[in-house]
């Protein structure tokens, strides 16, 4: 049985590591408890599908396994909190992932709009190693599969919507080392910064999704 829905008016960060889960997370808490979820990466692949200006400068940063510039993200967020359905309640997924970027969002919110959760969702290294290099995603939903932890009932086709499911040019094994390397590096800063202003709530996310899913919504409500 699924947790009654809930609508909360918590404005929360999710930060973790490349596989982590934070994006399955998001979807889910943001389907039950009624929140915008802005997933910056979603956003830019996007753009990159459309082939926008914005999107091809994203895929030249993407492609080479490196984060997009701190600007050109900060940009794109800042449009859609302003959307209505963000206006009260929401989750940043993949945002901020640096330190100036979390002091940008903070200077672009008001008083009573400003981020109530910080939530970390900690995986070690190892592991989120196999998550990543296993993973696969539909190009045409943009659903998340894994070759042997959540595989499709027909190989390279999308259970949900038919689409082909592909390995993102990001999660091919040497890109992944680098990624892990620079998430870590530019990341630890933000740990430290929610945590001095006593926002950050750390889940051990190498469990079962359902099991760190029942805990994030705790520590949400
Ligand atoms: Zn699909």
């Amino acid at each position: 049985m699924s947790a009654p829905s809930k609508a909360t008016n918590a404005r929360a960060v999710f930060l973790g590591a490349p596989g982590a889960g934070k994006g399955t997370q998001a979807k889910q808490a943001s389907a039950s408890a009624q929140l915008a979820h802005i997933s910056t990466g979603d956003m830019l692949r996007h753009e990159v599908t459309l082939g926008t200006a914005l999107g091809l400068q994203a895929k030249s940063f993407m492609d080479a396994g490196k984060l997009v510039p701190d600007a050109v993200i900060i940009g794109m967020v800042q449009e859609r909190i302003r959307k209505p359905d963000a206006k009260s309640a929401w989750i940043l997924d993949g945002f901020p992932r640096t330190l100036p970027q979390a002091e940008a969002l903070d200077k672009s919110l008001s008083a009573a709009s400003a981020v109530t959760h910080v939530i970390y969702f900690a995986v070690p290294e190892q592991v989120l190693f196999g998550r990543l290099t296993g993973r696969r995603t539909c190009s045409k939903c943009g659903a998340i599969w894994h070759v042997e932890t959540k595989p499709t009932k027909l190989a390279g086709v999308c259970d949900l919507c038919g689409g082909s499911t592909v390995q993102r040019s990001d999660d091919h094994p040497e890109k992944i080392s680098k990624r892990l390397e620079e998430y870590r590096t530019l990341t630890a800063p933000l740990l430290a910064y929610y945590k001095n202003r006593k926002l950050l709530r750390e889940i051990d996310a190498n469990r079962s999704p359902a099991v760190v899913f029942k805990e994030l919504l705790e520590l949400m409500q």
